[in-house]
């Protein structure tokens, strides 16, 4: 049985949406180094779908009671908590179906409720002050992200969870930029 909780993530991101890694295998070893994650979970797969690592609630705090949360996969389960790291060729707005809010202008701070049908595949024309911006400049209020490599973790409901500052400020050390966070429900 589904429930709610099986269909949303915790999306990390790089401030710089055209930033990607030189090399994808040394960034990951660099997460496996400070615990966050841990073995392969399918080594024949040519996703990149990783257990948690020793080190991960150092990393992602839970809020309140947090419900038991399930690190390895039952049999036939797939919705348990691991790392999915993505990078593609050109950067991708991940926006979630549920709980979207409208993004706001970076030109004019409006929330633009219509920016599906003026978007272009790099850019949004706000309907409020007719001002194109990329998309990667509006504020998306933690319910979307554009970029080319999203770090995923999976099984968190928005809020439910929140990287530490240690996380981002290792993250931007790895990177040599910036990182941010959004949720996102399938
Ligand atoms: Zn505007």
């Amino acid at each position: 049985m589904n429930s709610a909780f099986d269909q949303c993530s915790l999306y990390l991101i790089p401030g710089q949406h055209d930033y990607k890694t030189k090399e994808f295998s040394h960034f990951i070893h660099k997460l496996w180094d400070i615990g966050f994650i841990s073995q392969k979970i399918d080594t024949q797969s040519t996703d990149n779908r990783y257990l948690t690592g020793s080190r991960f609630l150092d990393h992602i705090a839970y809020m309140g009671c947090s419900p038991a949360i399930q690190f390895v996969p039952n049999k036939d389960d797939e919705n348990f908590c691991h790392v999915n790291i993505h990078q593609y060729d050109s950067a991708r707005l991940i926006v979630s179906k549920k709980q979207s809010r409208a993004p706001h202008c970076p030109s004019c701070k409006k929330p633009v409720k219509n920016w599906n049908e003026n978007k272009t595949s790099t850019s949004i024309l706000c309907d409020q002050c007719h001002t194109h911006s990329s998309i990667g400049e509006f504020n998306w209020r933690k319910m979307a992200g554009y970029a080319l490599l999203f770090i995923e973790i999976t099984d968190i409901f928005p809020k439910e969870a929140m990287p530490q500052q240690i996380l981002l400020d290792k993250l931007a050390d790895i990177t040599g930029v910036e990182w941010v966070y959004f949720y996102s429900c399938r």
